[in-house]
């Protein structure tokens, strides 16, 4: 035997990102991109080096719950893998959350963020969920003004110095739902000192080994519904290390996402602080979730680019009937479609990052806010679903090597499946986007104002055509809303998800075009150009007129009905 394939190989993952390269030239000022830029070659030779070649060596490694001590203690310690120690002590380091709030370059201080988070996620095993978390409770911290656990807390969840990093965890989902959360059950009561004590179980609680967590649960006399719901800091572990009150019944066996420690809990009585008073808590917790949500944006573009790199390479190291795959014209028309699909997320992750960052920096305007409200949902569940497609298809372009597990490939198609369900699923986001959108307040005209903005700046003849399909399916989806509002409820929800797909897709479409008439003029590349033309060719316009009757109808299998 003397046949020897050569396996995929990634080099620095930011020096070889075209995509995110032109996008940061384009979009931060170019003393700013100075200074960010060492950060971004430091954390892509990491993320294409040492930390994808400690990830590969890692793949088998997984959290570990010890429940019980040898003397019957019960203990309930988590271990996490050596990857995710490693994850840790570098996202600290390297100010993966950190970056965010130092502001130094003011509102695009978020996309140098976010830009760390892009390179940092696709090697270090979903170590993005505990860091979206912290930073989303930084933010909903801040947002709450508790002064007091301002200044105690956040310093903490946006320190660089691994000693002093907290992460933290988001408790909300419970057996009565993830969606529904105004179901929830765990009850707040008072005890005699005055402090809140929470009696529950958590049903889903990834980051369980944060040493603190925000989370919901219902003050005692308080209505059902979301609004009894109030929001609660909680520190997992008293000046002991022992847990407070908490009880780690399991760790989930789960698809992907495995070496996130995802555990159920039980709450005996957990010491908790109120956030920000005594209901209201799914609105004091939102800001948390605007910002998972542009985390998982940012994961899913990331995790898509790292599928596209790993493929590319090998089509060039891989031969079949005579050439390598990289010449096959069928195999490069197939692979197209990913790149495009990963670019396109890129620019609209990046344009909710630039939106965020307006807003935290108080250069945000009225319409910034609305459109931020209306295109946070719309982007999570745009990139996740492609995220989903791109991995999959990643998969095939290895052959059998796709689907082997020590190639470490698979792994990204389980972490991508999960990009859709947490934060919010598909079809509960397009419920939440069509609300934003139907709403009187003109957040629907500022996205249309923005994607012929989009539209206006490009002048190449054939991106024109991929611009013009972008608001020709954003004025079909709007067409399609007024009307669909005028006929009924069930079929206004029945088709939340075609709009907000089409919505989110001819947003990114949009800016994508935007993207690749700059690269045109300023760097005579006409790279963006092709994957906006191909992503236009894609599936833009979703839009179609299902029948609610047929689907209700499809939803039974038996004889009799
Ligand atoms: C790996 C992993 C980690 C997680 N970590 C956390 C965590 O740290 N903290 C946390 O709080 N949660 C966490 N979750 C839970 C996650 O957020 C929920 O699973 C998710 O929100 C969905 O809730 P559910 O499982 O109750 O599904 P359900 O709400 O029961 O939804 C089931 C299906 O019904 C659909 N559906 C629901 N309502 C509607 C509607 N009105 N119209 C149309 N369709 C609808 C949904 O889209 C979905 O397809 C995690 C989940 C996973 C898989």
């Amino acid at each position: 035997m003397t046949f020897s394939q050569q396996p995929p190989r990634l080099g620095n993952q930011y020096e070889d990102d075209r995509a995110l390269r032109s996008y940061l030239r384009r979009a931060l000022p170019p003393d700013a991109l100075r200074e960010v830029e060492p950060a971004l070659v430091e954390m892509g030779e990491l993320a294409g080096g040492e930390l994808y070649r400690t990830q590969l060596e890692d793949r088998l490694s997984e959290p570990r719950l010890t429940q019980w001590d040898a003397w019957g203690e019960r203990v309930d310690r988590i271990e996490v893998s050596p990857l995710w120690r490693v994850a840790e002590r570098l996202a600290a380091e390297l100010g993966v959350v950190a970056t965010a709030y130092e502001r130094r370059h003011g509102p695009h201080s978020r996309v140098h963020q976010c830009a760390l988070a892009y390179l940092f996620t696709p090697s270090t095993d979903i170590y993005s969920c505990p860091l979206a978390m912290t930073d989303g409770a930084a933010r909903a911290l801040i947002a709450s003004g508790n002064k007091a656990l301002v200044e105690r807390v956040v310093p903490h969840l946006t320190s660089r110095d691994p000693r002093e990093f907290w992460t933290s965890g988001q408790w909300m989902t419970e057996l009565t739902g993830g969606s529904d959360v105004g179901l929830s059950e765990t009850v707040a009561r008072r005890d005699a000192e005055g402090v809140w004590r929470l009696h529950g179980r958590k049903w889903f609680t990834s980051a369980a080994a944060s040493q603190v967590a925000l989370t919901l649960a219902r003050p005692e006399g308080n209505g059902p519904g979301g609004r009894g719901l109030a929001l609660f800091f909680v520190e997992t572990r008293d000046a002991e290390g022992r847990l407070r009150n908490i009880q780690v019944n399991r760790l989930k066996d789960k698809l992907g996402t495995r070496k996130v420690p995802t555990a159920e809990l039980t709450l005996d009585g957990t010491p908790a602080v109120l956030v920000a008073g005594t209901n209201e808590g799914v609105r004091a917790i939102a800001p948390m979730l605007n910002v998972t949500r542009l985390w998982n944006g940012v994961s899913a573009a990331a995790l898509m680019r790292r599928g596209v790199a790993l493929a590319r390479d090998y089509a060039r190291r891989r031969t079949a009937f005579g050439s390598t795959l990289a010449e096959k014209p069928l195999h490069a028309d197939t692979l197209a479609g990913l790149p495009a699909e990963a670019e396109a997320a890129l620019h609209l992750a990046f344009f909710v990052a630039e939106l965020t960052g307006r807003e935290e920096s108080g250069e945000g305007c009225e319409a910034g806010a609305r459109l931020l409200r209306l295109l946070t949902p719309l982007m999570k569940l745009t990139t996740a679903r492609a995220a989903v497609a791109v991995a999959s298809e990643v998969l095939e372009a290895f052959g059998g090597a796709g689907y082997v597990e020590d190639t470490g490939l698979p792994v990204i198609l389980r972490d991508a499946q999960v990009l859709s369900i947490w934060e919010g699923t598909t079809n509960v986001l397009a419920l939440d986007a069509m609300r934003a959108a139907a709403k009187e307040d003109g957040a629907l005209a500022s996205l249309d104002e923005e994607i012929k903005t989009c539209a206006r700046s490009v002048r190449d003849a054939r991106l024109a055509r991929a611009a013009k399909t972008a608001c020709d399916a954003f004025t079909h989806a709007a067409v399609w809303l007024d009307d669909a509002r005028k006929e009924n409820q069930v079929t206004l929800e029945a088709g939340a998800r075609r709009f907000a797909l089409t919505l989110g897709r001819a947003t990114a479409l949009a800016l994508l075009a935007r993207q690749a008439q700059w690269s045109l003029d300023e760097e005579c590349d006409a790279r963006a150009s092709a994957a906006a033309r191909r992503f236009a060719l894609s599936g833009v316009d979703l839009i179609v007129e299902a029948d609610a009757e047929d689907s209700f109808a499809l939803m039974s299998e038996s004889q009799a009905n």
